[in-house]
C-alpha cells in the first residue's frame, strides 16, 4: 500500500496512528502542516471494508486532493456545491452502489436528503474531519457547520472517527473532543509537535514603513529560493509592489481582487519557479504543496499566532533550511485592530441589518454588497462588518443563500435570545487577546519557538533555530 502512496518510510507517528485506526480506535491527530496528515486516513480508508467520508471545509482543495488519489488508481471522489446537479446526482448514485472507497464532502452536504440517502445505503467505516480546529469556537477559523459533527456521526452510524489539525491549543483540543461527542477515554490524542526543525524563525523590528521596505529588499537580495511575502491589506501590498517596481525587483502579486484566471496564472508560475518572489494576501496558500519555498516573510503583523503558524508552515516542506521572518512595524497594528472591529459586529448592528433585510425582502435578489453597505453605514465606506454579520444571521437560520449570487432569503424571524451580547463581546475580546499575543511574540526575549509552544500548550523540546537562540 505504501508504494501506491509513493512513500518509503512513515513520518512522525503516522504508522502508529494508522494502526490505531485500523484497530477501530478514534483519534485526534495534531501534526505540523505539510507533514502528512492526509495519509493517516487515506491509507486506512483503502483497507477498511466500507466507505471513508472526509469532511473538509476547503471546497477549493477537494478537487486536487481527489485528483491525486485518482491518479494513484484509488476509488476517490468529492461531492460539493461546485458540481452541476446532474453530476452530483451521478456521484450520489455511485456512492450508494459502493463505487467509492473515500469521499470528500463539505459539512453542508449533511443538510441534503440525497446525500443522506446515499450514505445510508453503505457502511461507513471511517469518518475523517480535516482542519478540525474549525469545530471549535476557540479556534481561529470557526465554521458554524462544523458544530453538527455529533449529529453527522449518528447519521453515519457512529463510525471510527478521526479529527486532524495542525494547530490546537489544549482548549481547542478539548472543544474538538466534546464537539465530536466522544468520551475522552474513547479517543486517543497523537501529538507530533508543532514545528519542523528546518524553519528558522526571526523578527525584524522596523521603525517605520520605509525602514521596513528597505529591510525586506535587503533580505531579498541576500536570500535564495522561492519567497512569499504576506500582507494583511491589498492596498499595502500594491504600495509595496509599486515600490519594488521602482527598484526594478521582479515579483508576482496574488490577492482577492485579481480575477480567478489571473490568480491561477500567478499561482502556477510561482509553483513552477525556483526563485520567484510573490507578494500575497492570506488568500494565497491554502492547500499549496510546494516543497521548496525557502522564505516566508510577513510584511505586516498577522492577527493571530494561529494564522502566523499556518502561513509559515508552507516553508521548507522538503526539509531544507528555510526562513520565516516577521517585519514588525507598530503602524501595522491599527490594520489588525480594524479587522477585529469588522469581524465583530455587535447586537445592535445585527438587529439593524436583519430589520433592513426584512424591509427589502422583495428586492433581495437585486441587492449587492455596496448598496447594502451604503444603507447600513452613512459615513465609513471602509466598514466591512456586513459579511460577518450575514454569516452570523445565517448561522442562526435567519437567512439563507448568498448576497452576491442574488439568492439571499429570509428564513425565520428575529428573536432576542438568538444572540448574546456577552458572547459577542467575549469573542471580540478573544480576537484582541490573539493579536496581543502576536505582538508579544515579536517582543519576546527568550526563544521564538518556546513562545509558540507555550501559546499552544505544546511540550517544548528545544529550538536552536531562531534569531534569539542563535543571537544574530
Ligand atoms: P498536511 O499534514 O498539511 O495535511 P499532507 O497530508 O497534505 O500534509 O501531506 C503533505 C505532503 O507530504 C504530501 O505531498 C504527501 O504526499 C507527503 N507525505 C506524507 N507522508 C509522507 C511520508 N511518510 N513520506 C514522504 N512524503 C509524505
Ligand atoms: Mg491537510
Amino acid at each position: 500500500m505504501c508504494e501506491i502512496f509513493g512513500i518509503s518510510q512513515f513520518r512522525g507517528q503516522q504508522e502508529t496512528i494508522i494502526q490505531h485506526i485500523l484497530d477501530f480506535g478514534n483519534a485526534l491527530v495534531l501534526m505540523p502542516t505539510g507533514m502528512g496528515k492526509s495519509l493517516c486516513y487515506q491509507l486506512p480508508a483503502m483497507s477498511m471494508p466500507g466507505v471513508c467520508i472526509v469532511i473538509s471545509p476547503l471546497i477549493a482543495l477537494m478537487k486536487d486532493q481527489v485528483a491525486a488519489l485518482q491518479r494513484k488508481g484509488l476509488a476517490a471522489e468529492f461531492i460539493n456545491s461546485s458540481l452541476g446537479k446532474a453530476e452530483r446526482m451521478d456521484r450520489y448514485t455511485k456512492l450508494a452502489s459502493g463505487g467509492y472507497k473515500i469521499v470528500y464532502v463539505s459539512p453542508e452536504r449533511f443538510q441534503k436528503k440525497e446525500f443522506l440517502d446515499a450514505v445510508g445505503k453503505q457502511t461507513i467505516s471511517l469518518l475523517a474531519i480535516d482542519e478540525a480546529h474549525c469545530i471549535s469556537q476557540w479556534g481561529h477559523d470557526f465554521r458554524p457547520d462544523y458544530t453538527k459533527i455529533t449529529l453527522f456521526r449518528e447519521v453515519l452510524g457512529f463510525p471510527t472517527t478521526m479529527a486532524l489539525t495542525a494547530t490546537a491549543s489544549k482548549r481547542v483540543q478539548e472543544d474538538i473532543i466534546s464537539q465530536l461527542g466522544i468520551d475522552k477515554d474513547k479517543i486517543r490524542i497523537f501529538d507530533d509537535g508543532l514545528f519542523r526543525p528546518n524553519l528558522k524563525l526571526s523578527v525584524v523590528d522596523c521603525f517605520d514603513t520605509e525602514a521596513k521596505y528597505n529591510a525586506i529588499l535587503e533580505d531579498l537580495e541576500k536570500s535564495k529560493g522561492a519567497t512569499i511575502i504576506y500582507f494583511s491589506l491589498i492596498q499595502e501590498l500594491e504600495k509595496f509592489s509599486h515600490w519594488m517596481d521602482t527598484k526594478r525587483k521582479k515579483h508576482f502579486v496574488y490577492h482577492g481582487k485579481l480575477s480567478p484566471d489571473q490568480r491561477n496564472k500567478v499561482q502556477s508560475s510561482f509553483l513552477k519557479s525556483e526563485d520567484a518572489v510573490l507578494l500575497a494576501t492570506n488568500a494565497f496558500g491554502m492547500g499549496i504543496d510546494k516543497p521548496n519555498i525557502r522564505n516566508i516573510y510577513h510584511a505586516q503583523i498577522p492577527g493571530s499566532i494561529e494564522s502566523y503558524y499556518q502561513e509559515i508552515g508552507r516553508a521548507g516542506r522538503d526539509g531544507y533550511p528555510s526562513f520565516c521572518k516577521l517585519y514588525y512595524c507598530q503602524d501595522d497594528l491599527t490594520v489588525q485592530m480594524e479587522f477585529i472591529e469588522w469581524q465583530n459586529p455587535d447586537l445592535n448592528y445585527l438587529k439593524k441589518l436583519f430589520t433592513l433585510l426584512l424591509q427589502k425582502q422583495n428586492e433581495l435578489s437585486g441587492l449587492d454588497y455596496e448598496t447594502l453597505q451604503s444603507y447600513m453605514t452613512y459615513k465609513n465606506k471602509g466598514d466591512h462588518r456586513i459579511q460577518t454579520a450575514l454569516n452570523l444571521l445565517a448561522s442562526q437560520g435567519l437567512i439563507s443563500g448568498d448576497l452576491e449570487r442574488g439568492t439571499l432569503q429570509i428564513e425565520s424571524s428575529w428573536s432576542d435570545s438568538m444572540f448574546s451580547e456577552a458572547e459577542l463581546l467575549e469573542k471580540k475580546k478573544e480576537n484582541q487577546k490573539r493579536l496581543y499575543q502576536t505582538v508579544l511574540y515579536t517582543k519576546t526575549e527568550n526563544c521564538r519557538r518556546k513562545f509558540i509552544h507555550e501559546y499552544f500548550d505544546s511540550p517544548f523540546h528545544g529550538c536552536e533555530n531562531c534569531d534569539l537562540c542563535l543571537k544574530d
